[in-house]
């Protein structure tokens, strides 16, 4: 059974709605600290010489302690906690859904606010629980451009970049349904250790290509490996992307969190069908990339997703292709089984076929976990996301749930 909570539930969203996001006010989430002193500093509430001290004391309260109101940061007088009010937002989005799969995954509906002119956006985060750790998955945009076949985020079209606040606030939001932030009022502000966390890991495996909103996306994984904030170990944050290959380069030199590679194929024939992006930057380029990916490691592997699609690309002779291709670079080859929606002309690999795919990549000695699929009784498995303004019909709903009854894409 699957625990829904949605929009005609009034009662239901009245309750996990957060204080209203305040329009016209700049948000202090998603700047650094020195532009949170800027900003203190031009709105003419805190003078020069206190501003670092201040931006420093409103870090902790954001990203340690969790605090979404102003109000509750006690140790700052009640005159600049009233000043800070009129002058900035640190609100949560308003969550729209939020649902709870028989197998513990939760994915979230989150409405942010507008953005200048523009209108509201509509995003989806989704919450893996596993043993010994609990992973978040996080986008990065409203739609894609890209168009990979397979995928369903890849049949909308690109609404908008999410900024660094919309990104950190997927994360922060998260930890405050699952409970994840220290409790508010305790007066030392006890830190709960990465360890001890239901969100102990993140990935950019969310809506959009993480690597065509770099600054944002940057700035937002910077905040959330800060030491003294949110403090997420950067080997615990993992990126993936369809191949921006400039920009793998830079992700290594600016973020230096762990990569993944959406692969799927292991020839530019195929990958340009699957994954267009290809025909930008081929498979040579690609791989050229990873290779030089700064700091790989027996213990920091680079991940090749790869998603097994039914005659495609599933051979015993693509896997050999595979290992061709990557020998010296240390990786982890993840293996996806396809997720079927409406209006695709894929069909998952058969379940033996997967397995021996993996035995094979293993045997030549990488790990070649199959992922699980998680949360598919609410839409939430990998390539499954997509925001409300394009939700499924009934119909298409109807017809996706006859498509696993029939086995087709079930691992
Ligand atoms: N845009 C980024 C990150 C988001 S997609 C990227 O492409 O890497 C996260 C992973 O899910 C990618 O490897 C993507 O190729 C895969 N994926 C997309 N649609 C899928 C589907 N229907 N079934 C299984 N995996 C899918
Ligand atoms: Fe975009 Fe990634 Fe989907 Fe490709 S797989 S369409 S890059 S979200």
């Amino acid at each position: 059974m699957t625990l829904s909570l949605n929009l005609a539930d009034t009662a239901a969203r009245n309750a996990l709605r957060s204080p209203a996001p305040a329009l016209g006010r700049a948000s202090l989430i998603g700047l650094t600290r020195a532009e949170v002193a800027e900003a203190l500093v031009a709105a003419g509430i805190v003078p020069e010489r206190q501003a670092k001290m201040r931006a420093q004391q409103l870090w902790h309260w954001l990203y340690v302690r969790g605090v979404s109101d102003f109000a509750h940061m006690f140790n700052i007088s009640k005159e600049l906690r009233g000043q800070l009010a009129e002058h900035f937002d640190i609100a949560r989005p308003e969550i729209v859904e939020e649902q709870i799969s028989t197998d513990g995954t939760r994915k979230w509906l989150f409405r942010f606010p507008p953005r200048g002119a523009g209108r509201p956006v509509e995003i989806e985060t989704v919450y893996i629980p596993e043993a010994g750790r609990g992973t978040l998955c996080i986008s990065s945009q409203v739609g894609c451009t890209l168009t990979c076949s397979f995928c369903h985020t890849g049949t909308q079209k690109l609404v908008r970049n999410l900024t660094a606040e919309e990104i950190l606030l997927q994360l922060m939001t998260a930890r405050d349904r699952l409970g994840d932030f220290p409790d508010r009022d305790t007066p030392d502000g006890a830190i709960v250790p990465a360890e001890g966390r239901k969100i102990s890991n993140i990935v950019m495996m969310g809506m959009g290509e993480p690597l065509y909103n770099f600054e944002a996306v940057k700035k937002a994984l910077l905040i959330a490996s800060d030491g003294d904030g949110l403090s997420l170990s950067k080997r615990r944050i993992t990126l993936s992307t369809s191949g921006v290959v400039p920009e793998i380069y830079r992700t290594g030199e600016e973020i230096g969190v762990m990569l993944a590679i959406s692969l799927h194929a292991t020839n530019d024939d195929l990958r340009d069908m699957l994954v267009p992006i290809n025909k930008k930057y081929p498979l040579k380029e690609l791989i050229a990339a990873c290779r030089a990916y700064p700091g790989l490691s027996n213990a920091k592997r680079i991940t090749f997703e790869y998603v097994m699609l039914k005659d495609v690309n599933d051979s015993l002779a693509d896997a050999r292709e595979l290992v061709k291709l990557l020998k010296g670079i240390p990786a982890k080859i993840n293996l996806i089984p396809f997720n079927p929606w409406p209006g695709n002309n894929y069909q998952c690999s058969d379940w033996e076929t997967i397995e021996k795919f993996s035995d094979y990549i293993n045997s030549a000695g990488y790990a070649s976990p199959i992922r699980t699929p998680r949360g598919r009784d609410i839409l939430a498995a990998c390539g499954q996301l997509k925001s409300e303004s394009e939700r499924m019909k009934k119909t298409d709903r109807l017809a996706l749930e006859a498509m696993m009854i029939a086995g087709h894409g079930e691992a």
